[in-house]
């Protein structure tokens, strides 16, 4: 549903949100929390707005919030934002429409609101919730295929995996912010050819290209959330890069699946996109008619006419040696989500039905994204490189089976097309430092 937040027209006081190419136009408008770089200064929620954030801890203060809006104006600048996201798609949408107001060209809250203002060029983030409990789905079906063809060549898809949105239960502890570096993991792996398996640090560490989607009001255990109610559900949307240790994951898999192939760290991009600012890219879900149709339960008609979310998505690669000689990042793919199998209404939906209880701030991982299309869209460097068989070569002439010490990966995202205001997700950054030997 399209209301006057969306208008393409609108422009905002705030000069650089009027950029072409911004991913903070007035249209946007999403959530983060933050504090100025180098002080002791108290977290806070903030709404992205041009190259600033609007501090919503000091604009909620200025008084100029009424009803509805001023219950989610005072939530919203909180040092995590578990509270505005129980509140529900009322609440969210009467602030959005608040600040879309105060926020416009000539609005008469521009002198109130400008000493609210924090660039974010001076910020540091955190990780916008506490997430109580993190799930990680698998519902590419290109990702699936291209994977499952280095395991399985014969048989690639599951059997399940056309008929549910595959998951698995993640782990909260390790989830970080834009910025984030982690040590390359220590474990177990079975050597090709090898009879007995070795400690040591990750041989093939891997990122994995996802959607980290935000759970809002949650359901009391034992009650499910309907296919038609998943989406007022769902607060947002951001950038997640699920890293990935292959040859621990694949010695370790069988026969209860991921563990510390995947829960050394996780990292999030800042900002939270809210459903509303997605509206306008929206799109018809599709399951070919020559393949399994979804099971009632994870089937509706919204669900058909505007499941898919067309947001473009990319991921660039920079090493240690491409930063020394300034040869810059290099892009390693580039894909949609609205190439997607499942929806994130339907991954929420499937992950109640059995009774389980989500709580406000539940993220949930998509699943690595990987296009239709050529080599190009992987959304994991397994998948590019044919598991290190065919390295990429980098800008520099540098070579990549899998990541080294010091390359940094980021992801990026953003919604973009004719007419329409561009929706941008900011950007998910994450260094691999050298592993503990021991
Ligand atoms: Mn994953």
């Amino acid at each position: 549903m399209l209301n006057e937040t969306h208008a393409p027209g609108l422009t905002s006081w705030v000069a650089s949100a009027n950029q072409p190419g911004c991913d903070f136009p007035l249209q946007n408008l999403p959530h983060g929390v933050f504090r100025r770089r180098g002080t002791g200064e108290a977290f806070r929620g903030g709404v992205a707005i041009g190259d600033q954030i609007l501090d919503m801890a000091q604009a909620y203060a200025t008084g100029m919030f009424e009803g509805a809006a001023a219950k989610a104006a005072r939530l919203a600048g909180a040092p995590a934002l578990n509270g505005l996201m129980a509140l529900g798609p009322a609440s969210w949408s009467a602030l959005r429409l608040a600040l879309s107001r105060a926020l416009r060209e000539n609005a008469v809250e521009a002198e109130a609101l400008r000493p609210c203002l924090v660039p974010q060029s001076e910020v540091e983030y955190a990780v916008a919730a506490q997430i109580g409990d993190y799930t990680d789905f698998y519902t590419s079906i290109d990702h699936a295929r291209n994977v499952g063809r280095l395991v399985r060549p014969d048989d690639p898809i599951s059997p399940n995996f056309q008929w549910m949105p595959i998951a698995y239960h993640g782990r909260g502890s390790s989830i970080g912010v834009s910025g984030q570096t982690y040590r390359r993991p220590m474990g177990q792996a079975m050597p090709p050819g090898a009879t007995t398996p070795v400690y040591g640090p990750c041989a093939r560490l891997d990122y994995e290209l996802e959607l980290g989607i935000f759970v809002g009001p949650g359901n009391a255990q034992g009650e499910q959330i309907t296919l038609p109610e998943a989406e007022q559900h769902i607060f947002g949307i951001c950038l997640l890069n699920d890293w990935s240790a292959r040859d621990i994951q694949f010695w370790e898999l069988v026969p209860l699946g991921p563990f510390l192939g995947k829960n050394f760290c996780t990292t999030l991009s800042p900002w939270i996109v809210t459903l509303e600012a997605l509206a306008p890219y929206r799109q018809a879900w599709e399951r070919p008619v020559n393949e399994p149709q979804p099971l009632a339960y994870l089937e509706s008609p919204a669900n058909r006419a505007q499941g898919a979310i067309d947001i473009s998505l990319e991921v660039w690669l920079d090493t240690q040696k491409s930063r020394d000689d300034r040869s810059g990042p290099t892009r390693l793919s580039h894909t949609s989500f609205k190439h997607q199998y499942w929806t994130p209404a339907q991954m929420l939906t499937h992950h109640t039905v059995g009774g389980c209880n989500l709580n406000p701030g539940d993220l949930l991982g998509s699943g690595t994204i990987s296009g239709p299309g050529a080599a190009g869209e992987a959304g994991a460097i397994i998948e590019l490189t044919k598991a290190g068989r065919e390295p990429l070569t980098l800008n520099n002439g540098e070579q990549r089976g899998f990541l080294h010490d010091g390359d940094a990966v980021t992801l990026r995202g953003w919604c973009e097309a004719p007419g329409k205001a561009r929706i941008g997700f900011g950007e998910c950054r994450g260094t691999v430092l050298p592993a503990l030997s021991r």
